[in-house]
């Protein structure tokens, strides 16, 4: 059972909305000697808004608005509310789709009028790969400037492309800077394409990034680490995340994050105040320097 000061230690994290769910986890905070983040939600705002669209000029406007409107709406991912937000303003066809899949990572599919449409990854959406050169030079730009290009395929073919932004969280620079300073390894997963999450890599003065990671292969990259590093944290929000969660040697969920990802970590950042892992490890310091 935890000692009196590590008590006191739970209660001034509580205090600061730091919620550890036990002794051990802030006892051994301070050992940690790699971390992985999640990118979105965790290192970035998670509320992107779409700042570039493209419609091939041979597709009707509104059907394809409509079409990406029926695909997104009730999705709860981000992208998905960005995307819902930006059509709120335009003008769409009121279009029931069949068949509506969410292929969690990748993005969702359905079907109109016996065509296939998809909307996400250019690899989940596109099956001709000549075409897929012309829309790349375009959205190779908009992805270097950090934001995440999803595209639109009717049977395989692009027609569109929307690009979203999601910007890094105030503080997340400095605490990256911070966990450096003290040996800490810093990575960054992230199931978006290379350029995006180099371009936010760069911002953050990340040490690593991981990109086009599929959820099932956080989990992978997790156990890696720990072969490699012997104190690994996860701090993460998604569904995506809680299997990593469960697997690092500390789980870090922020408030804001699924009910799953709180459930699995050990600890819960309330106010998704990254800044908030450096009074964390100040805590732990000083704690182990009590019980020593
Ligand atoms: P992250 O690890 O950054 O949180 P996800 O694993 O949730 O990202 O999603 C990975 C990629 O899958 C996104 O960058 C996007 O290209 C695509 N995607 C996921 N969900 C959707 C959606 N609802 N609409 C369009 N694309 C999506
Ligand atoms: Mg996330």
């Amino acid at each position: 059972s935890a000692t009196p000061a590590t008590l006191a230690a739970i209660s001034s994290a509580a205090k600061k909305g730091i919620l550890f769910k036990g002794g051990i986890a802030i006892e051994n905070f301070s050992s940690l000697s790699c971390i992985a983040f999640d990118k979105t939600g965790t290192l970035t705002n998670g509320k992107p808004i779409v700042t570039d669209s493209y419609i091939s000029p041979e597709q009707n406007e509104r059907d394809i608005l409509g079409i990406v409107y029926a695909l997104e709406y009730g999705s709860t991912h981000p992208i998905a509310i960005a995307l819902v937000n930006f059509l709120k303003e335009r003008n769409y066809s009121d279009i029931s789709l069949t068949n509506q899949k969410d292929l969690t990572g990748l993005g969702l599919s359905g079907e109109y009028q016996g065509d296939e449409w998809r909307i996400g990854k250019m690899d989940f959406t596109r099956k001709h790969s000549k075409q897929t050169n012309i829309f790349s030079k375009q959205t190779q730009k908009l992805s270097q400037e950090g934001k995440t290009v999803v595209s639109l395929s009717k049977n395989g073919e692009m027609v569109a492309y929307f690009a979203l932004l999601d910007i890094a969280k105030t503080g997340a620079k400095e605490t990256i800077s911070f966990l450096q300073k003290n040996d800490i390894h810093t990575l960054m997963i992230t199931g978006d394409n290379h350029e995006t999450a180099k371009a936010i890599a760069d911002e953050l003065g990340i040490d690593e990034y991981r990109a086009n990671c599929l959820p099932e292969q956080k989990t992978g990259i997790l156990k890696d680490l720990q072969k490699e590093y012997d104190f690994v944290g996860m701090v993460g929000d998604g569904i995506n995340d809680a299997p990593a969660l469960a697997n690092a040697d500390i789980g870090v969920a922020m408030g804001q994050g699924t009910d799953i990802a709180m459930q699995t970590a050990d600890v819960v950042l309330i106010q998704n105040d990254l800044e908030t892992l450096e009074y964390s490890y100040h805590l732990s310091k000083k704690l182990k320097k009590i019980t020593v």
